[in-house]
């Protein structure tokens, strides 16, 4: 995801470059990240833009158990560069702009780890259906029934149930 991109910034607008992705990415490099960029000379700097998969890790927001889920997302910013590279003139973009450094490499992990924290959805479950944790014994019921739901004692531990059930909607 380090482009030297000194070659594609000597060319004309709209000059273009394409490169697959198949790396690690993230918070701590902890994704997978597949896709395809297209890097396109801009009259400021170079644009990238492209789609990428890749896994999320982490806990189920029900039952707590281990879940994993595949995002796709779709990134385009621009990378201004810090230095021309015909004159050697060094330039100020503004400090909210990514940029490329004086060595021409376009480096994509700082905006690709901001799309993925962007793409994760709030709420992770380990399946659609998670039935959760069972509010009695606290067993995860998607690896199993303990016996306390299914059974309930009375009508009053009906409604606990039922009312369980509609808070975590
Ligand atoms: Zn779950
Ligand atoms: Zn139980």
């Amino acid at each position: 995801m380090q482009i030297n991109v000194a070659q594609l910034l000597k060319e004309p607008v709209g000059a273009k470059r394409n490169y697959d992705i198949d790396e690690l990415a993230g918070e701590n490099g902890q994704n997978r990240l597949k896709g395809r960029v297209e890097l396109i000379r801009t009259s400021r700097g170079i644009l990238a833009a492209g789609k990428f998969t890749t896994d999320i890790k982490g806990s189920c927001s029900r039952c707590l158990g281990e879940a994993n889920k595949q995002i796709s997302f779709i990134m385009e910013e621009e990378f201004l560069p810090v230095i021309d590279i015909t004159s050697g003139i060094h330039l100020h973009p503004p400090p909210e702009e990514f940029t490329i450094a004086d060595n021409h490499i376009l480096d994509l992990r700082e905006a690709i780890r901001q799309y993925i924290i962007m793409a994760i959805p709030t709420r992770l479950l380990c399946r659609p259906d998670c039935p959760g944790i069972c509010p009695v014994c606290g067993q995860g019921l998607a690896s199993g029934n303990c016996g306390h739901v299914s059974q309930p004692c009375d009508d009053r531990w009906n409604k606990l149930v039922q009312s369980e059930k509609e808070n975590k909607i």
